[in-house]
């Protein structure tokens, strides 16, 4: 029997390899606030852009629930347009932000263009928990940063977040603002979302590419951002040494 899952894992890893990296993204964005960092370490940013070699890569399983997620922005546009809307899908920009060496660059998921308005789609699948966890803890910090960044670059005037359960196919929206530089999700203002702060967090690891000098950790071991690292062990390990790429 050909072993189909095999190749498929070999193809997925293959099309992830590493290329120079020359842009900030929506999705790695991070803040401090009154209970510390928020989104992604700027250690684990820092090694990414140096070519560092991942001491935990990413796992073929885990390749294929994201690209099974990215499958559901196909299905939202499609059923978006066959209702009537205008849908412009997967929108590359490049912002340059005054101040930052590299620029913001990505693709937001789906917008829908109105005549006095553009409103941006962003779909995001969960699991049981990570569902869930919404109810009781609110919306990702992480979700925000990232919506909150394509707003400030211009990609729309406004955000429905799309969360779906694919568990149980359950599904809830959230409209995200924005009103002088803070974050307004469904009405409510989200103190701890500047965009002062996000820049002043790029500028910080911008500081430290340029002087060579690894920043300090952003979280603890125990913490949920060093479980899922693919730098894990180069932070917790008890020996390691770090190999730049090229
Ligand atoms: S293991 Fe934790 S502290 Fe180290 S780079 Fe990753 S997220 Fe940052």
């Amino acid at each position: 029997m050909e072993n189909l899952i095999q190749k498929i894992d070999e193809n997925l890893q293959a099309k992830r390899k590493r290329k120079d990296r020359l842009s900030h993204y929506p999705s790695q964005m991070s803040i401090k606030t009154k209970n510390g960092i928020e989104g992604k370490c700027n250690l684990a940013l820092w090694r990414n852009f140096k070519g560092i070699e991942k001491s935990n890569p990413i796992q073929p399983y885990t390749i294929w629930k994201f690209e099974m997620g990215n499958k559901v922005h196909e299905f939202i546009a499609e059923n978006l347009k066959e209702v009537g809307y205008k849908i412009e899908s997967e929108t590359p920009f490049k912002t340059q932000i005054e101040g930052l060496k590299y620029p913001i660059s990505g693709r937001s998921d789906n917008i829908i263009h109105l005549p006095d308005k553009k409103i941006g789609v962003e779909v995001k699948s969960r699991y049981g928990k990570g569902f869930r966890n919404i109810k009781f803890e609110g919306l990702r910090p992480s979700d925000l940063l990232q919506i909150f960044c394509y707003l400030n670059c211009g990609v729309a005037d406004e955000y429905i977040l799309l969360i779906i359960n694919f568990d149980s196919g359950y599904r809830e929206q959230y409209l995200i603002e924005r009103k002088n530089g803070f974050l307004i999700a469904n009405k409510e203002l989200i103190e701890d979302i500047s965009w002062q702060g996000i820049i002043n967090r790029l500028k910080e690891l911008e500081d430290y590419l340029q002087k060579n000098e690894m920043p300090p950790k952003d979280f603890e071991k125990k913490d949920w951002h060093c479980k899922y690292c693919e730098y894990k062990n180069l932070c917790w390990a008890v020996k390691s040494v770090e190999k730049p790429k090229n």
